[in-house]
């Protein structure tokens, strides 16, 4: 479906190889497939541009043109300054708290429930945790069903407070009954809404001040691109976030968003969700999403 970009890059430098000298045009020349690369992949124009000239300062530094190999020298330096950009390593999630509590924020339909479920499947079954959901969704009573439907899947409670119409009491509640009963992470799932609103907002700022979470998670859909960046950069000027869950990337995307995030917020991508199921959730590896932007 997709050009593969490293195969191609190699082929130019390797075709221009026959026929005489490299020159810094067919550099520039080249890197201009790695900008459409980005940009197909959904990575924001500026971002694009910015990663390209930098990376031609680097290949230039490097005496690309004059190496044996400069196609795979310059697949290299796009991919090794790609994963940087993303964050370099992966970054882990902070279990410190006793018990732990992990908010989770983004609009509705991004994935959040079933994150949730997913991320509490995760911590039980490969962190010997033992997680508690909280439902703090007051407006749909369908969206605490299906965390209760998600619970029921993977074993894990879930705690929900049917008539109460105050989600910071939801979840200091929820916190208490954690503390009680032996639970070590509390992740905490609020409502959200289909676009950026001020109630929105004020309500999870309530949520996450009364809480003071160890993990303030935001989700969102790989697939909304552009969109993406906008409401990652909404939701942390008002939570100041610490890491980004980007789902749905088994879907028909580049995940040219993982990119265009971390570059606005500064924040690492922790998680990534890859399918409906409740094991379908992996650890962001910067390097491996290189690999698939670059196709
Ligand atoms: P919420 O409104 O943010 O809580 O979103 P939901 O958890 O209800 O998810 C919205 C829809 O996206 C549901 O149909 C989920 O099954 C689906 N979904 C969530 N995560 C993924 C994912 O990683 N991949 C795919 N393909 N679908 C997902």
């Amino acid at each position: 479906m997709f050009d593969n970009l490293s195969e191609k890059l190699d082929k130019a430098f390797h075709v221009l190889k026959g026929h005489g000298k490299i020159t810094e045009v067919n550099v520039a020349d080249t890197l201009k497939e790695v900008r459409r690369a980005l940009l197909d992949a959904d990575v924001n124009f500026k971002i694009a541009k910015d990663f390209t000239t930098k990376v031609k300062e680097k290949a230039i530094g490097q005496n690309v043109l004059t190496t044996l190999q400069p196609g795979q020298l310059m697949v290299k330096l796009v991919k090794d300054e790609l994963t940087e950009l993303m964050g370099g390593d992966a970054a882990g999630i902070n279990l410190s708290g006793n018990p732990t509590v992990i908010l989770m924020s983004g609009l509705q339909g991004s994935g959040k429930t079933t994150f949730s479920g997913k991320l509490a499947n995760y911590l039980k079954t490969k962190k010997n945790k033992k997680p508690l959901l909280v439902a703090c969704d007051i407006y749909r009573p369908a969206a605490i069903n299906q965390l209760h439907v998600v619970g029921g899947q993977i074993g894990v409670e879930v705690y929900s407070e049917e008539g109460n119409r105050n989600p910071v009491e939801i979840a200091q509640n929820a916190v208490k009954h954690a503390k009680a009963n032996g639970y070590n992470v509390v992740i905490v799932d609020t409502a959200g809404r289909l676009a950026v609103d001020e109630e929105m907002m004020n309500e999870i700022a309530n949520v996450h001040k009364a809480l003071q979470p160890q993990e303030t998670l935001f989700v969102v859909d790989s697939m909304t691109g552009q969109d993406a960046v906008n409401t990652a950069k909404a939701f942390n000027d008002r939570l100041n976030f610490d890491g980004v869950i980007l789902t749905k990337l088994d879907g028909d995307t580049r995940g040219g968003a993982a990119i265009s995030i971390k570059s606005v917020v500064n924040k690492p991508i922790k998680f990534i969700g890859t399918g409906e199921k409740m094991e379908a959730i992996d650890v962001f590896y910067p390097n491996r999403m290189a690999d698939r932007i670059l196709g």
